[in-house]
């Protein structure tokens, strides 16, 4: 699943230009105007990562970032500060209310974008590493290692393939031609078809017997990793 961005913004053409860049990087985006509306949606959908602007009309940015860094469950939360002030006192003020990093407007998207993906990195190490997880299997990406609980798994190099596209987003519902273009890649032609016969290996050689299936098979939509209901 793309990570999840909450912007609180007043400025309507700053809410539109951040939001269309972050989604065309594949973010999924809520926003509003408000610090205490924000303070409930950080509760109801909890996001990824909150971009707070520092000037809001009721509540200031910098008091939704001390409610936020107050809070046990969303004391973690990553918050990119957005703000007008480019004063260094302000600057110092922003980090200190526990904002991960600080944007001064006017920014480019593409400078915000590099900082989102910078704090979603430090804040989601499992990004980064060399090593993927799902429920009780485990790839090991420099060794190319598979493990289900204690047990080794044998793939062959579609089903790798095919596993680490999944593993990588968890839940995601993915079409068959959509796992053609990130795992066969788009210039192969291939029928579509063909996904279905490797997932059937790949559920093979996961499955032992009395293991669960970890791969749903979404009908006329495609497949997820995703663990069955119990
Ligand atoms: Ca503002």
């Amino acid at each position: 699943m793309e990570p999840s961005i909450l912007l609180v913004e007043d400025e309507a053409a700053i809410v539109t230009l951040v939001r269309y860049n972050l989604e065309r990087q594949g973010y999924r985006v809520r926003d509003t105007d408000d610090g205490e509306q924000a303070l409930i949606m950080v509760k109801e959908e909890k996001p990824d990562l909150v971009i707070l602007d520092w000037m809001l009309p009721s509540v200031s940015g910098l008091e939704v970032c001390r409610g936020l860094r107050r809070d046990p469950e969303t004391k973690a939360l990553p918050i990119i500060m957005l703000t007008a002030r480019a004063e260094e006192g302000d600057r110092i003020r922003g980090l200190e209310s526990g904002a991960d990093d600080y944007v001064t407007k006017p920014f480019s998207p593409k400078e915000l974008i590099a900082r989102v993906q910078a704090v979603l990195r430090r804040a989601r190490p499992a990004l980064d590493a060399d090593r993927l997880a799902y429920d009780d299997i485990e790839m090991e990406l420099d060794t190319y290692r598979v493990r289900r609980g204690s047990r080794r798994v044998h793939l062959g190099p579609t089903e790798y393939r095919l596993l680490r596209h999944l593993m990588e987003t968890p839940r995601r519902v993915y079409s068959r031609q959509q796992l053609l273009d990130s795992v066969w890649g788009p210039d192969v032609a291939v029928e579509p078809r063909t996904v279905d016969v490797h997932i059937r290996r790949l559920r093979k050689a996961l499955n032992g017997p009395g293991e669960r299936d970890l791969i749903r098979t979404v009908r006329s939509a495609g497949y997820a990793l995703e663990r069955p209901d119990p």
